[in-house]
């Protein structure tokens, strides 16, 4: 009876309690690898076992840099450079081809102690954007350089140059030209320097109904800033120098320490129409919601409103570590001091 008594009253009292706010942890960081149409159903275990380990591996390196006391925008660059550099995502080494058959690359970052950016589109030599990117924001007057003056300028700033056909894979080569046989569009010749089909890099069946893919990067430092970065081939048979919301500040890249840092994927186009990344994080800074709620309001309601779909990463300085996507899946992962890792893709994942 009294053991009742006790349990009831212990009840009563953790309900009456607020929800104990979790502690800021020294450091954190959440990364994505692109949303969209990824299920159980046409993933095979290689092929995802070989995403949980890219996600894992870039993970790591964004960790290593915060741990040693690294600033969140080195961690944001550095965590993107690995991801940029394995085939599996659509950002450098693996990005998806215009419908000319190039590769055109975005990409973004930003400071959120500063509100100092940098962002490239359309970047065609450059081995890794996000360094670009942040060169830009360091380096230049300016905010947002495109095409090959983008690419001068990183070589200029001493940033590695590749031929273009290094970005090339022989799976967004094949996505590529199914796309244009659906949308009746002419197949262009294979980039000059392409493996032949049979020496490039092939994977097995992909869960790739999805059109994009693109990485991202937001990171907490110790100092307690916090930034954001975006890297992206845009949407496989894009046309027409087409620039998404990735390198587009405030749309798919945004950091602010007094609200939040978030970045997006997805189908670029309704995200720079709704300002998702700002809007997020003027929804936690003017109206004071937790930033689950403003990254849900705009993600799961505003945009599928418009019939936007994707989803974002976001944190806050005081180390609300959030992800949100109306997609049934999204490549995801976070880490944080004293807090256990996250890697997940599908929708029914924490
Ligand atoms: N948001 C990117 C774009 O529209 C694509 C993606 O996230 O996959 O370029």
């Amino acid at each position: 009876m009294i053991r009742r008594a006790l349990l009831a009253l212990g009840l009563l009292v953790a309900l009456a309690a607020p929800a104990a706010a979790q502690e800021r942890p020294k450091w954190a960081i959440v990364i994505h690898g692109g949303a969209g149409v990824i299920e159980r159903a046409n993933m095979d275990a290689k092929t995802e076992a070989a995403y949980r380990a890219g996600l894992a591996t870039a993970l790591a390196e964004g960790q290593r840099v915060l741990e040693r006391g690294g600033s969140a925008m080195d961690a944001v660059e550095a965590t993107i450079k690995v991801l940029e550099d394995d085939p599996l995502f659509n950002a450098g080494r693996g990005a998806v081809f215009t419908a000319e058959g190039r590769n055109e690359l975005d990409a973004a970052i930003m400071d959120g102690a500063t509100l100092r950016a940098g962002s490239v589109a359309g970047v065609t030599r450059t081995r890794h954007p996000i360094s670009l990117a942040r060169t830009v924001m360091e380096k230049s007057p300016h905010v947002m350089l495109i095409g090959d003056g983008a690419d001068q300028f990183a070589k200029q700033a001493g940033l590695e140059q590749v031929d273009p056909a290094y970005f090339f894979t022989e799976r967004r080569w094949e996505q590529l030209e199914k796309a244009l046989n659906a949308a009746r569009l002419p197949i262009p010749t294979r980039p000059i320097n392409a493996p032949s089909a049979a020496k490039s890099l092939t994977w097995g069946p992909q869960p790739d109904d999805h059109r994009f893919g693109t990485v991202g990067v937001v990171a907490l430092d110790a100092n307690g800033d916090i930034a954001a970065g975006t890297s992206t081939g845009g949407m496989t048979a894009k046309r027409w120098n087409r620039v998404g919301d990735a390198p587009i500040i405030g749309a798919g890249t945004y950091a602010d320490n007094r609200s939040c840092a978030v970045s997006a994927t997805g189908s670029g186009e309704y995200f720079i129409r709704l300002t998702v990344a700002r809007t997020i994080c003027a929804l936690v800074q003017y109206k004071g919601m937790s930033l689950q709620a403003a990254a849900d309001e705009v993600v799961q309601k505003q945009l599928v409103d418009i019939r936007g779909d994707g989803g974002i990463i976001a944190l806050t300085a005081d180390g609300q570590l959030v992800w949100s996507f109306n997609t049934p899946g999204m490549y995801r992962a976070q880490a944080a001091a004293g807090r256990p890792t996250v890697i997940s893709i599908y929708k029914d994942e924490p």
